[in-house]
């Protein structure tokens, strides 16, 4: 008889992670089971102004990271990929102001692109012109915050560090890990100057031409309707609205509410997989409940074009830096920056994707009205109208974002050692650990199928 594998939690991690099961065991018997109605996670597409699959939640993936292009090349999706139109985007800074080129995830590569930009003083740029000759910091703290402004002082980090990595991870960079950020590490750890390291890679590699994001035409949930339905094709058995309450040892194995595993996946956030071992290893789940989530809620509205200001048809959407922020963290002009994100009606309306919340201020307990009036307000006083949308859509995301706190990669290895001296055959990956982009979900399930793999092997010898 083939082993008996249970993978708990539909998002990405979790379907990838039993498609490389299937593939890697195809005798096992795989089951797969999320605690939520749907599959998807934090992928979830839904028309909205007559635009199928406008996505929810994470609308693109990064392409450089080949994890998630040969994903889709197997499910045999791309050539239904499509890439953003637009990515020149704006900071405002009590106005709009062009993000400034030469910028590596907001680290300033180019002091001449740099002096350009009305978005920073002249103090605020001789600043940022002393970070090549002051000596080196290395990784210091393990703070994207502490790091920038003492490299390149307070603008550069509240004005474009900030505002640039926080709106990726809705995080506060002065208390997420450098680790968590890995081109600002290995740019850190690697160099005396981050601004000498970062023009020096460029010009030993320039960067790949192509477009950096992609997207499937008709929505991210594609890709997740795609695992799925490949899953149950090849006998996988996918159970949905079925939150697992219990994991405990058998005389062979584990039990998953009742299930009988070999092994077992989870595919949880981090806090809500802590109580699952509790009673399997205690230092594992201790480290795990200490996890932070920043919960986010995306406000989508569709709006009559002629309001529209033609230059903002130009842009892919903006950041608000929190010096000057209330709820609303960034707005996405989503019909800019993807194409075919055109609503139905009016005509040559506009569709905005409008964040709010993020680490530290989390909004999600706030009312319907409360966040639209604030997503409304915020906007309208941003770009200098007021928005009289003829749709709206509230997508509310508790627990969306793992938080990377300083530290974070010595305890995810306390998390994995810990389970595999305790609790041999319990696996944990996701976007709490490694990564919380879609590639590096997928690459950590790829991980995650082949730590299963070489378990079963050896516990079969
Ligand atoms: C608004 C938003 C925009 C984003 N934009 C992007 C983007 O553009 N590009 C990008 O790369 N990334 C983006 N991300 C991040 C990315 O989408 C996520 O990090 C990734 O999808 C997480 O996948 P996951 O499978 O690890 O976790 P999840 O998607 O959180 O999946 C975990 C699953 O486990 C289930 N679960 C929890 N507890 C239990 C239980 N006890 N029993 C069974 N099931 C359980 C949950 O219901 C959930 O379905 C975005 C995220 C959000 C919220």
């Amino acid at each position: 008889m083939g082993a008996r594998l249970v993978v708990v939690g539909g998002g990405i991690s979790g379907l990838t992670t039993a498609y490389r099961l299937q593939q890697a065991l195809p005798d096992a018997t795989i089951t797969l089971i999320e605690g939520d109605d749907r599959l998807g996670g934090k992928i979830k597409s839904s028309t909205f102004a007559g635009v199928e699959g406008l996505d929810e939640g994470a609308d693109a993936f990064l392409t450089r990271v080949p994890s998630a292009m040969n994903l889709i090349a197997e499910l045999g999706l791309t050539a239904q990929l499509t890439s953003p139109a637009i990515g020149a985007a704006y900071v405002w800074w009590n106005g709009m102001h062009s993000i400034p080129e030469g910028l590596m995830l907001g680290v300033p590569t180019d002091l001449a692109k740099l002096a350009r930009t009305d978005l920073l003083t002249w103090g605020g740029k001789l600043r940022a012109a002393l970070e090549p000759i002051l000596p080196g910091t290395g990784v210091g703290a393990d703070s994207v915050g502490r790091l920038i402004r003492k490299r390149f002082g307070k603008q550069v980090h509240e004005r474009l560090v900030d505002p640039l990595v926080g709106s990726i991870y809705a995080a506060d960079t002065d208390r997420f890990a450098l680790t968590g950020v890995p081109q600002i590490f290995d740019l850190a750890n690697n160099n005396r100057s981050l601004l000498l390291g970062a023009r020096a890679a460029r010009r030993k590699a320039p960067p790949p031409s192509g477009p950096i994001f992609a997207a499937p035409r008709t929505g991210m949930a594609t890709l997740t309707d795609a695992l799925a339905s490949s899953l149950r094709t090849s006998g996988v058995t996918l159970r949905t609205g079925q939150p697992v309450q219990s994991i405990e040892r058998s005389a062979t194995g584990w039990l998953v509410d009742g299930e009988v595993a070999d092994a077992v996946v989870l595919a949880t956030p981090a806090r809500t997989t802590a109580p699952l071992l509790n009673a399997l290893s205690a230092d594992a789940a201790n480290v795990l409940a200490k996890f932070d989530h920043a919960g986010v809620v995306m406000v989508t509205v569709a709006l009559p074009g002629d309001s529209w200001p033609a230059e903002f048809r130009q842009r892919s959407g903006y950041l608000v830096p929190k010096p000057v922020q209330k709820w609303v963290t960034a707005a996405s002009f989503a019909s800019s920056k993807w194409a075919h994100w055109q609503p139905v009606a009016p005509d040559n309306g506009v569709i905005l994707r409008i964040s709010l919340g993020r680490d530290g201020r989390d909004v999600t307990d706030q009312s319907d009205d409360a966040l639209t009036r604030a997503a409304l307000d915020e906007v309208s006083r941003h770009v200098g109208f007021e928005l009289q949308p003829t749709e709206i859509r509230l997508g509310r995301w508790p627990m969306a974002f793992p938080q990377y706190r300083p530290g974070h990669a010595v305890r995810v290895a306390a998390i994995e050692s810990a389970l595999a001296r305790d609790a041999a055959g319990i696996f944990v990956t996701g976007a709490s650990y490694h990564g919380m982009g879609i590639p590096a979900c997928v690459q950590q399930a790829n991980s995650a199928a082949q730590l299963v793999a070489k378990f079963v092997a050896n516990v079969r010898n």
